[in-house]
């Protein structure tokens, strides 16, 4: 598959990046090598100068890797991509490629948990500042730039909260004023959402979740244009937050399901979302493509479904929704999302215990609040094991 732009993104998700070895294999190679050896001296210098093209440590690059990161860049439309070890590594390479002290982030204030944490205490040792920026809208984004404004930083749709933050406007505003867009693009994936496409300058995945999409491994990866990525790797290959070999194999065997999966899931979701609003012990469902959603409008514009993601909130607060956790029999109880089986998590005291209770309250993280992604199971069976605990 040399020239990519004629094919669609269920042909790229199977096939775009491999690269066969001698032995003619047909699923893509894992190459479990450290490093790698050259044929003189004179090669290794070439190798190691940059002089000549082609693998020397697989701190730096790795051939498994790299038809990970072909294929990542071919269905985010994007010019280059770098894997990274696990999403977070791939927000802080990003972060350190980038910034320098005295340098300013606006961020959304509904992100992950541990970005929030990266952002707010762990970068401003190194002089780094983030202005969060509570909802949604552009002008608010716009109100909180300064001068020394590098990046915005936004996830959409949020976690848990399924906020929608309009990308075209966002980049607008970044752009105008110097600064790059950056999206956390792990809600929807490629599948459901190209931010590239409308305008933001580089996108973070945890590969963690949807791309690998069976709770297997953990991986990351920024994509965007040559110049950014270009200064990732050059932190990533110095500091070493690398994806291994074997991991990318995992994702790249991952990535072949990757569309429907994305379909299935999205559409159970959408199924689940609407029974649970008719539940009366349920005070409020959030999720994109429903139409009480707020932002339902510019999801279904920006986005191709409304995702997997289901949050909900219950009546009754910590011990209401302590309560159908405990009363679930199938579900998945743990804080991971993007798996084939079906997740369930209370926020406040997991994903978003860590924050403090005001900048919880601030975003919305409410006691009674939890949060369904949506795996492959029926969808009858999703909602009676939610059912239990309510009744
Ligand atoms: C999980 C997650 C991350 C962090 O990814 P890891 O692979 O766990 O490091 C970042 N952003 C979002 C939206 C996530 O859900």
């Amino acid at each position: 598959m040399n020239d990519k732009s004629h094919y669609q993104l269920d042909t790229l998700a199977v096939r775009a990046g491999q690269e066969r070895s001698q032995f003619g294999e047909h699923s893509e190679a894992l190459y479990l090598t450290s490093s790698f050896v050259f044929a003189s001296a004179a090669q290794a210098a070439a190798r190691f100068s940059g002089e000549e093209e082609g693998n020397v440590y697989s701190r730096f690059t790795n051939p498994t890797v790299t038809m990970l990161q072909e294929r990542l860049a071919a269905l985010e439309g994007a010019e280059a991509c770098i894997a990274t070890a696990s999403g977070m590594a791939a927000i802080l390479a990003t972060l350190m490629a980038l910034l320098k002290a005295g340098d300013h982030i606006v961020a959304a204030r509904g992100i992950f948990g541990a970005s929030q944490q990266m952002f707010g205490n762990i970068m401003p040792r190194f002089g780094v500042t983030t202005t969060f920026v509570t909802g949604s809208a552009p002008a608010s984004f716009q109100t909180a730039l300064q001068p020394n404004t590098k990046l915005v930083f936004v996830e959409t749709p949020s976690n848990p909260l399924t906020e929608v933050f309009d990308i075209a406007a966002l980049a607008t505003i970044a752009h105008a004023a110097g600064a790059l867009l950056v999206v956390d693009n792990c809600f929807c994936t490629p599948v459901l959402q190209r931010p590239l496409e409308l305008g933001a300058d580089l996108i973070i995945h945890s590969a963690t979740k949807y791309l690998d999409g069976q709770g297997r491994v953990l991986g990351g990866a920024v994509c965007g244009g040559k110049g950014p990525v270009e200064e990732v790797f050059k932190f990533m290959r110095t500091a070493g937050p690398t994806l291994s070999a074997f991991n990318a194999w995992v994702i790249l065997k991952g990535l072949e399901t990757l569309k429907i999966r994305m379909q299935a899931q999205s559409a159970s979701a959408l199924d689940l979302a609407h029974r649970l609003e008719a539940l009366p012990g349920v005070a409020r469902v959030f999720y994109p493509g429903l139409p009480s959603h707020p932002q339902h409008a510019l999801a279904m514009r920006q986005q191709a479904t409304g995702g997997a993601i289901v949050a909900f909130e219950v009546k009754g607060g910590r011990t209401a929704a302590w309560r159908v956790i405990d009363a679930c029999r199938m579900l998945s109880i743990t804080a991971n999302l993007g798996d084939v089986k079906t997740t369930l998590t209370h926020p406040a005291s997991t994903t978003h215990g860590r924050i403090s209770p005001e900048a919880r309250a601030e975003s919305g993280i409410t006691e009674g609040l939890l949060r369904v992604a949506v795996g492959l199971e029926a969808v009858d069976d999703i909602e009676a094991d939610l059912r239990r605990g309510l009744n």
